[in-house]
């Protein structure tokens, strides 16, 4: 039991390394921030506590003082704490603040150092920091202060040292900070590169000189996470690259799931260094203090209302998790709205009270406000940021009822507009029912798809998929017949514009 700050590396998921992995299978909580890659958050364990501490889709980040804290919280729990950051946990990782308050109370930590960018991501873009033709070190500086403060970097040493410099956090200062370089006596001509999303599908590089760079990076709209790499191995970037070699790399791939998690498949076309695009249904996550609150009070509770079958099964795994009997629930009625909910309840052995017939929260709450006679209060255990349909209903009608959270979003597979791709690829019918009902802005009439068997794809084209049925019924299979297809379509655009 210890705290453990693990470096996730730069996005690829392959460079987590053997003891990250270990690390975050066996957590009971994981706090994560940005630039930790989705790849990596499908690994962690389902009954694991995720949160997400940084600042993506527009969410504020959570204070380092409130970081802090929760890793001390949870660590006094002794509860198997991971701590996940990008790269490595120590380079401009924050690392060692937040070691410091469990330091002060004795909590035990261990660090997995992780891949940093500083070095994958020159690596991915073939350019090797060192190189004994060219650098004999690297130097790796953050291009952004202290609270937001301009940086004090001595240009002049680094112009000394002639080593190959990657700055960090440097993209909204390259102006400056070439200009910095140039001012120190640098050669203009120096060569010089931006890679933008390193070790993904996504990345991006921008070559140029000292003098060039700034304007070559604007006009590709380069934007954050980018290194900025100053350098004479920068000129090596074209004659090592592979990753831009691979035969799938610029490809988008929608990848259907029936089921949240890591898909083999989807990791195997990364490998062949496509885009995969993975619509999985969400997975959710126990409210431990939502949950605490309903079983706390739950004799004051006359009804108890469930809006979800996810709902039903995490409050009946929580109670039994909690070695609370069954039998405490004697006194309560239950209802329940849709027919997934209801027949989550009759696996629990229990029979709703009530059902609307029409499958809305709007619906529940009217037909609650009929049934709860005065003074029976209501328990709606349902999930963080559920409709507010039904406690407005309930609250109009002057009914008691406590709204908790006992469960939430922790983390979905994908986004459902998932913009132009050039396959899907399907390995289950169930996979293709999700994707048809789920993915907004696709036209399914001109989606093709590689299917894995005859019924996959009979249920693709059911849906007016143009199904293509893989050589062979194996994930490898689907990813062979997508590969050929892919080198198949860039040979005949290649021949259209020979011939235009
Ligand atoms: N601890 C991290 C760095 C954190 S600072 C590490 O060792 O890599 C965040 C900065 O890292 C970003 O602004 C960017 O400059 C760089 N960075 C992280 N991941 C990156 C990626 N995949 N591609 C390019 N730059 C990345």
């Amino acid at each position: 039991m210890a705290v453990v700050l693990v470096g996730a590396g730069p996005g690829d998921l392959g460079l987590l390394t053997l003891k990250g992995y270990e690390a975050v299978k066996n957590a009971d909580v994981v706090l994560y921030d940005r630039f930790v890659g989705e790849d990596i958050l499908a690994l962690m364990p389902r009954e694991a506590e995720l949160i997400n501490v940084g600042k993506n889709a527009g969410n504020h980040p959570v204070p380092q003082d409130e970081i802090n804290r929760l890793l001390l919280d949870r660590g006094l729990q002794g509860l198997n704490v991971v701590r996940l950051k990008g790269g490595d946990p120590y380079v401009f990782g924050r690392g060692g603040e937040e070691l410091e308050l469990l330091i002060e109370h004795n909590v035990p930590f261990e660090v997995v150092p992780g891949i940093t960018s500083a070095i994958a991501g020159p690596a991915y873009a073939g350019i090797p920091v060192t190189h004994r033709n060219y650098a004999s070190s690297f130097h790796v500086v953050t291009g952004h202060g202290k609270n937001n403060e301009p940086t004090n970097i001595d240009y002049s040493a680094l112009a000394g040292a002639k080593g190959t410099l990657v700055f960090l956090m440097g993209v909204g200062a390259l102006a400056s900070i070439c200009d910095g370089c140039l001012k120190a006596g640098m050669d203009p001509g120096r060569p010089a590169a931006v890679v933008e999303n390193a070790t993904t599908p996504k990345q991006r590089k921008v070559e140029g000189t000292l003098s060039t760079l700034p304007s070559l990076a604007a006009s590709h709209n380069i934007a954050s996470p980018a290194l900025i790499i100053v350098g004479e191995v920068s000129s090596l970037s074209g004659r090592y690259d592979w990753f831009s070699k691979r035969p799938l790399f610029g490809k988008r791939v929608a990848v259907g799931r029936a089921t949240p998690g890591a898909s083999k498949l989807a990791l195997r076309l990364k490998e062949l260094g496509c885009e995969t695009i993975e619509l999985a249904p969400a997975r959710f996550a126990p409210n431990p203090n939502g949950l605490d609150r309903a079983f706390a009070g739950i004799n004051s509770y006359s009804w108890v209302a469930f809006t979800s079958a996810t709902g039903v099964d995490t409050f009946f795994e929580s109670l039994a998790q909690r070695r609370i009997d069954i039998r405490t629930l004697a006194h309560l009625k239950v209802a329940c709205v849709g027919s997934q909910t209801e027949k989550a309840v009759e696996k629990w052995g229990l029979f709703a009270d009530y059902c609307p017939s029409v499958f809305n929260g709007a619906a529940l709450g009217k037909g609650l406000s009929g049934l709860a006679k005065p003074g029976e209060k209501v328990l709606l255990a349902r999930a963080k940021d559920a409709g507010s349909d039904l406690p407005g209903i309930l609250a109009a009608h002057g009914v008691e009822f406590d709204d908790i959270p006992i469960y939430e979003k922790a983390y979905s597979g994908g986004d459902a507009d998932i913009g132009a791709i050039d396959y899907a690829a399907f390995t289950s019918s169930s996979a293709v029912d999700w994707f048809a009902q789920n993915a907004a802005g696709v036209d399914l009439a001109s989606l093709d798809a590689v299917c894995i068997g005859e019924s996959t794809a009979a249920k693709a084209r059911s849906y007016g998929i143009n199904a293509i049925l893989s050589d062979e019924a194996t994930i490898e299979g689907v990813a062979e017949k997508i590969k050929e297809l892919c080198v198949w379509k860039s040979g005949q655009e290649g021949f259209a514009q020979a011939t235009s």
